[in-house]
This record gives structure tokens, C-alpha cells and sequence, in this order.
């Protein structure tokens, strides 16, 4: 322990208790697994690897927004369910379980409609929230820039005081949905950089498409365009678009990472594949191999009952950013191991289309996992996060 950790307050290690699931929500579980396998049995939907990120589906996400499973931690006033975290920890949980395609709602529903809840104003609430809890209205999130990924504050992109509002030129980079989203939230600077790197920076909601926002594709390994380079030509985005206190963006950044980071999808991208490999291990493992997945699965329990705490911890108000880091950084390492123990295995060589749902879903996996330990923050950060709360570094 460092010198400057001595004389803090000792940090109270045993803070993500787990979560008790309400007995009620065992019939919520049971209504969205009977709707999903009503989904894939129909061939309306078809069970995939990391579709949080590459599974964008508008049909689906609106049906999902009809049975009121988008925007249930909203207030029935902005047309949420008011159902709150833990109800949607099991929705998402199971969407994920079930590989189900809910990108197209995923930035709106996990973090841009709750930040609109807390910073955004009554104009701004009742034009975005109810659209996205129909799954009618899709965000982008607009922070990382060219060469700012891991140092958030020192963005680049600048916001000009104006009559009636802000000019806004700049670059963001690695941009997820943009090309097909309503609106992005962008983190820029609107004041000068001082001592205090924190301070002077704004969120700005621009909505999209607009003549003056340039959105070029970067496709992923697999050919996939879903991320993009974005530039903000001398954007108008008027003093209502504003999100929040101009200059407190980094405050309302922080608080909006804790939800991004901590989710079971963090845990859940290869789960169709880990799913697939225990099918098929069951009838032809070995006593060795059926000793791996045990050990897979406890594992698995072991990082859901994390989530799940962080899950319980957002149902109590407070925004857990340690322990969402924490989360994270396990969990996409996870990811990664049910990857290696596919390939071991599953006796299945990867085949994006091959009818063999290992060697399908492995190479899916295998394409997706650069990202696993990247986006939403990349692990060497989180594990700085994690240090400093610990009073380490
Ligand atoms: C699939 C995917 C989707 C994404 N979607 C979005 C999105 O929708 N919106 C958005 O704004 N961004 C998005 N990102 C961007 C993501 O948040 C950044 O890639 C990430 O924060 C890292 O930033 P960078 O790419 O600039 O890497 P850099 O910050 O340049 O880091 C490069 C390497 O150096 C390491 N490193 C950097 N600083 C330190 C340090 N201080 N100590 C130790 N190691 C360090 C990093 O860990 C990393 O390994 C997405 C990324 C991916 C992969």
C-alpha cells in the first residue's frame, strides 16, 4: 500500500452483496423466456453470440417495447414500466441468454434514457423517453475521439458559445449504431482546459441524421459495420439540447459509465456458445471436459451474482462505478476463456456459416472478442479504477 493510502478511510470490501431477486419477478422471467423461445421457434429471431453489439433489429426491439420490457426503470409518466433495475436485470439477462438481436435499443434503454431521467428537462424527458421505451427512438453514445479513448477528459471536440446555443466541431471515433440512431449524446469541451481537467466539459444531445454530421463507416473484422467515425461540422445544437449543467458533462459522464460497464452483458456475450458447447459435451464429453464446463458455469455464477449486485445497488439509487469496473474486468476476461474452452472442446472448426451451431457461434465469438475487453473502457483502466478506490495507486 502507498503512503498516500495511509490515513484514508478503509474501503468496505464486501459492498457488492448480492441481490435478492423478489420472488415476482420469477413470473417476469418465465413471461420473456416463453416470448423468446415463441421468437426463435417462429424464425422471427435467431440465437446469436455479442447481438448487444451486432444483432440491430428495430421489429424486435419494438415488440420488446409492446410487452413494456424498454424503459422499465423509467416513470410510467415518461411511459416506462417504473419496474425498476432488478426487473430489468432479469429481461436483459434472459435477452442475452437467448442470443436475441437488441442492439438497436441498447445505448437508449441502458444509459442515454437514464441519463435524460437525471440531468435532462421536462421538454427533453417527454420528447426521447416514451419513443424509447417503444423502442422507437435509438441513441448513440458520443465519446471516445481519435486520439482520446482511455483519457476521457482530454477531449477534443469543441463547443462555441453562440446566439441560442452552441457550434460544435470535432471527431468521434468508434461511434456504435450512429449511422442508424436518432440522436447521440456527445461529450464536448466549452470551456478552456485549466488546472482541473474535469471541469469545463458539456453534454450535448444532437439529433440525428443532421446535413452537418458526417457518419463514415469502420467495419469490424467480420465485415460488420457497426461503429463509425463521426464528424461534427460546425453542428448548431441549440441551448435546449443541452443535457444537463453546461460544464458538469464529466460528473454526468461518470454516472452514465456505472451503468454501461455493469450490466450481465458483460458476462452473457458468449453465452449462446458456452449454451452450445455444454449441448454438445453432454452426450460426447469426456470426464475431463465435463469437469471444465463445471468449472465454467460456477464461474458464471459466481460473476451473474456480481451483476446482479451491482444491479441491486442501481435499484438502491447509488451509482456503483468501482464495482462496475470490477464487474467488467472479470467478466470480459470470462468471455474469453468460454472462447478458448470452445475451441478445446467443441471439436468444431470455426465456420461463420456452417450449420454446426459451435463452429458458427465460435467464429462469431472469435471475430467479436477483440472488443470484449475494450469497449465501455479498457480493462488496464477499469483495474486503475479499481486500485485507486482500494487505495493502492
Ligand atoms: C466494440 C466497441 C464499441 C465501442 N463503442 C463506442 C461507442 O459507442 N461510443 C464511444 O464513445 N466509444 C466506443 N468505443 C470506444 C472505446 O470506449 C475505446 O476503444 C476505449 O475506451 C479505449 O480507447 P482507445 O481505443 O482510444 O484506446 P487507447 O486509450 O489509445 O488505449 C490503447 C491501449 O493502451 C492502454 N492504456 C491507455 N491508457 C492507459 C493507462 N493510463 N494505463 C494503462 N494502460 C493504458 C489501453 O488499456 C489500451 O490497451 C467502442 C469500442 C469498441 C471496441
Amino acid at each position: 500500500m502507498t503512503t498516500a493510502a495511509v490515513g484514508r478511510e478503509q474501503p468496505d470490501l464486501w459492498r457488492l452483496r448480492p441481490a435478492a431477486l423478489p420472488p415476482e419477478l420469477d413470473r417476469l422471467r418465465a413471461q420473456v423466456r416463453a416470448f423468446l423461445a415463441q421468437e426463435v421457434s417462429s424464425g422471427r429471431i435467431t440465437t446469436r453470440c455479442d447481438q448487444w453489439l451486432g444483432g440491430w433489429d428495430e421489429a424486435f426491439s419494438r415488440r420488446l417495447g409492446e410487452h413494456g420490457w424498454l424503459g422499465m426503470t423509467f416513470p410510467a409518466a415518461y411511459g416506462g414500466a417504473a419496474a425498476g433495475a432488478l426487473a430489468r436485470f432479469v429481461v436483459t439477462e434472459e435477452l442475452l441468454a437467448a442470443g436475441a438481436p437488441v442492439a438497436a435499443h441498447w445505448i437508449a434503454d441502458r444509459q442515454s434514457g437514464p441519463g435524460l431521467l437525471r440531468f435532462g428537462t421536462e421538454e427533453q424527458k417527454q420528447t426521447y423517453l416514451p419513443r424509447i421505451a417503444r423502442g422507437e427512438c435509438f441513441f448513440a453514445a458520443g465519446m471516445s475521439e481519435p486520439d482520446t479513448g482511455s483519457d476521457l477528459a482530454s477531449v477534443r471536440t469543441r463547443g462555441t458559445r453562440v446566439e441560442g446555443g452552441w457550434r460544435i466541431s470535432g471527431t468521434k471515433v468508434w461511434a456504435s449504431g450512429a449511422h442508424r440512431a436518432h440522436a447521440m449524446i456527445a461529450l464536448v469541451r466549452t470551456e478552456a482546459r485549466t488546472a482541473d481537467r474535469h471541469a469545463g466539459l458539456t453534454q450535448v444531445i444532437v439529433d440525428l441524421p443532421d446535413p452537418d454530421v458526417h457518419i463514415r463507416p469502420i467495419l469490424l473484422l467480420s465485415g460488420e459495420h457497426h461503429f463509425n467515425e463521426v464528424v461534427f461540422d460546425d453542428v448548431f445544437v441549440p441551448d435546449d439540447r443541452v443535457l444537463g449543467a453546461p460544464g458538469a458533462g464529466w460528473q454526468q459522464v461518470t454516472s452514465e459509465l456505472a451503468m454501461e460497464r455493469s450490466g450481465p452483458e458483460r458476462v452473457l456475450s458468449t453465452f449462446p456458445l458456452l449454451s452450445a458447447l455444454v449441448d454438445r459435451l453432454a452426450s460426447a464429453g469426456s470426464e475431463a471436459s465435463a469437469a471444465r464446463l463445471g468449472a465454467l458455469v460456477a464461474r458464471l455464477w459466481t460473476l451473474r451474482q456480481m451483476s446482479l449486485a451491482v444491479a441491486g445497488r442501481l435499484q438502491a439509487g447509488a451509482a456503483p462505478a468501482v464495482e462496475a469496473a470490477l464487474v467488467k474486468d472479470l467478466g470480459t476476461r470470462y468471455e474469453g476463456v468460454v472462447i478458448e474452452a470452445a475451441r478445446e472442446l467443441g471439436g468444431a472448426v470455426p465456420d461463420l456459416g456452417s450449420a454446426d451451431p459451435v463452429a458458427s457461434l465460435l467464429a462469431e465469438s472469435i471475430l467479436h472478442s477483440p472488443g470484449f475487453t475494450l469497449r465501455g473502457g479498457t480493462n488496464e483502466i477499469l483495474r486503475g479504477v479499481v486500485a485507486k478506490e482500494l487505495g493502492v495507486r
